[in-house]
């Protein structure tokens, strides 16, 4: 169920093998949280003059930044990039591809980095060097699902949808070969027994 508190995400541990789900109603209301909480930390930062930058991760995290930004109660601007990782889900590489680069630059900005979902945390590991790279004035990473026992590295994660098992979740942005981005939910693959 939601919490008030961004640093720890409600975790979803449903009955069923490897079976996640998280509704229409419990999304909108942890994505309301969220941005009213980074509406308080950014607030004092944002009135001395200091723009709140937010970049998407495409494509999955598309539909989590399209709610995330309109529950933020801040002036703010954004930008998006694209990975593609190699390697398969099972066996990551940890070699990230850019498949499309920022548009805007870091320089003065307080980023925060928008994902669909921290797995291995390769992926933001690798994105995170990549920001640091262009010098804001500071990087946080927003991410609407983490999956911390697949975790390889550790990675911040400063705002948490939702702390899930291990579980191939789709829905709501996430795909499953390109489909089911369009999902207004997020669901498993439930993981039949024998
Ligand atoms: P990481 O580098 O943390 O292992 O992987 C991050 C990326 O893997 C995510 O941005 C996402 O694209 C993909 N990914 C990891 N777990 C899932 C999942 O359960 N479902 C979907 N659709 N993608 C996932």
């Amino acid at each position: 169920m939601p919490t008030s508190d961004p640093h720890n995400p409600p975790t979803i541990f449903r009955p069923g093998a490897g079976s996640v789900q998280l509704s229409r109603a419990e999304i909108a209301a942890r994505v309301a949280e969220l941005g009213a909480q980074i509406t308080a930390d950014y607030r004092p930062k944002d009135a001395a003059g200091e723009p709140l930058h937010l970049i998407c991760v495409l494509n999955g995290a598309f539909i989590f930044m399209a709610d995330l930004v309109r529950a933020i109660d801040l002036p703010l601007t954004t930008d998006f990039m694209a990975v593609s990782s190699y390697g398969s889900r099972t066996a990551t590489s940890g070699e990230v591809r850019l498949t499309k680069d920022l548009d805007q630059s870091l320089k003065n900005k307080h980023v925060i980095l928008v994902e669909d979902i921290v797995d291995t945390g390769l992926t933001m590991q690798y994105l995170l060097g990549y920001l640091q790279g262009r010098r804001p004035l500071s990087v946080k990473v927003a991410a609407l699902l983490s999956k911390p026992s697949r975790r390889l590295v550790e990675v911040p994660v400063d705002y948490v949808g939702f702390s899930i098992e291990d579980a191939f979740v789709y829905g709501y942005g996430l795909d499953v070969a390109h489909r089911y981005r369009n999902l207004p939910f997020v669901t498993s693959q439930v993981t039949e027994e024998g």
